[in-house]
């Protein structure tokens, strides 16, 4: 199990490493994937270090899908993609890379090769304009 000392989004959770965020709650915090394999290509992230789904209590797991679902509803209004695919992987052997609970948004495009990681960097400037238009979004939003 990832030393929370040593986790890239307990970093982020507490401000010692940076990040394009989006949304911030009580139990959860959202932010911009820095290898995004889609424009819009967003995390939602729960505060506490919780490795997988089976970590996770209920409560706080309905309050990820609360901040995942206005964050869709954000991306659609604001990015317009033909779809949007959710996905959360748990362990080694499903693709899991960072082992403290997130759940991913990606735009889709039909046709699209599904591809849930890469190794390009997105921009900064780009990754920052996204992060803000959906931050200015969700902020109209009750
Ligand atoms: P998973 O493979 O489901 O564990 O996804 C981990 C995701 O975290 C990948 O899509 C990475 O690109 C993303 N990621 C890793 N480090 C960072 C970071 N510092 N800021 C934002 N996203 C990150
Ligand atoms: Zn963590």
């Amino acid at each position: 199990m990832t030393d929370p000392n040593n986790c890239i989004f307990c970093m982020i959770v507490d401000g010692r490493a940076p990040s394009f965020q989006v949304s911030d709650d009580e139990l959860t915090l959202a932010f911009m994937d820095i290898f995004p394999v889609a424009p819009g290509h967003s995390l939602v992230i729960t505060k506490q270090h919780y490795s997988n789904i089976f970590e996770v209590p209920p409560n706080t797991l309905a309050a990820v899908a609360r901040a995942t679902r206005r964050l869709a509803l954000a991306i659609r209004s604001e990015l317009r993609p033909e779809g949007l695919g959710l996905f959360q992987l748990n362990g080694v052997a499903a693709g899991q890379t960072v082992f403290h609970y997130h759940q991913h948004l990606i735009p889709r495009s039909s046709g699209e090769d599904l591809k849930l990681h890469t190794r390009v960097r997105g921009d900064d400037d780009e990754l920052r304009a996204t992060s803000l238009r959906l931050a200015e979004k969700l902020a109209t939003e009750p």
